[in-house]
């Protein structure tokens, strides 16, 4: 008899430890503690992101992507801009100026790979660069050919600065063969098309491998086109003719 109270009294405090386990233990386990933690790092992610971090800094500093005038990263590549005469598929003048801009970071890769032409007696001549979307425009509904012209709807690599129309030369600025003239719309001047002299497949490939080395790439249908391996946007930014060059 003297023992029932105390038994009692054990048992409701037992029964009070294992029901306040249960209760604490399922809040613990619950998923609503998980939850602090993942919001805790989305929150991190949003607040981190706008913070450039070292790397991103110098991904941008190493590819600027202002437009730039080529003569003014290489004083020595030749410049033809062909759409600013008449010399070219449409017999008629739409740049109102023979400038040559390109995207900072494909004008100091053009000259590296000038620089690399050059030790071997070559040298960088440029029949295109930036081409103004109003222009892409011009080309298109004057080309019936639309094989060879880039939709304007769409944009070329020319109208985002990131694209140059070229050949090479001697040191003495005669231009290599390479089996068509510019602007040839034919099968001709595929990178496929292999019937050519050895020579003007050795032309086309020197052109290519070395453009390729310093980060551009070739399209299957215009020996004489480049496309730089990042793509900016679309533009319609005329060309600084007013300025001095
Ligand atoms: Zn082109």
């Amino acid at each position: 008899m003297f023992f029932v109270p105390q038994l009692i009294y054990t048992a409701f405090w037992v029964l009070t430890f294992c029901l306040s386990g249960l209760f604490l233990g399922g809040c613990s386990s619950s998923s609503s503690k998980e939850m602090p933690k993942s919001k805790t790092k989305q929150q991190s992610l949003v607040v981190n992101k706008p913070n450039p971090t070292p790397l991103d800094t110098a991904w941008k500093s190493a590819h600027d992507s202002t437009l730039v005038e080529v003569l003014k990263v290489d004083k020595s590549f030749i410049l033809d801009i062909r759409y600013a005469t008449t010399n070219n598929f449409m017999k008629i003048k739409v740049y109102p100026c023979d400038k040559c801009l390109l995207r900072k970071c494909a004008a100091e890769a053009l000259k590296k790979a000038n620089d690399l032409f050059k030790k071997d007696g070559f040298m960088v001549k440029i029949y295109d660069g930036y081409r103004p979307l109003s222009v892409q425009w011009e080309l298109w509904n004057r080309t019936s050919n639309k094989n060879y012209v880039a939709n304007p709807r769409k944009g070329s690599n020319h109208n985002r600065g990131c694209a140059v129309d070229m050949t090479l030369t001697d040191l003495n600025g005669k231009e290599l063969d390479m089996g068509t003239p510019y602007d040839f719309f034919g099968p001709e001047a595929h990178h496929t098309y292999t019937n050519l002299p050895a020579k003007v497949l050795k032309n086309r490939q020197k052109l290519k491998s070395v453009m390729e080395s310093v980060g551009f790439k070739h399209i299957s249908n215009e020996w004489w086109h480049y496309d730089y391996k990042i793509k900016y946007s679309v533009l319609d930014q005329p060309l600084p003719c007013d300025k001095a060059p």
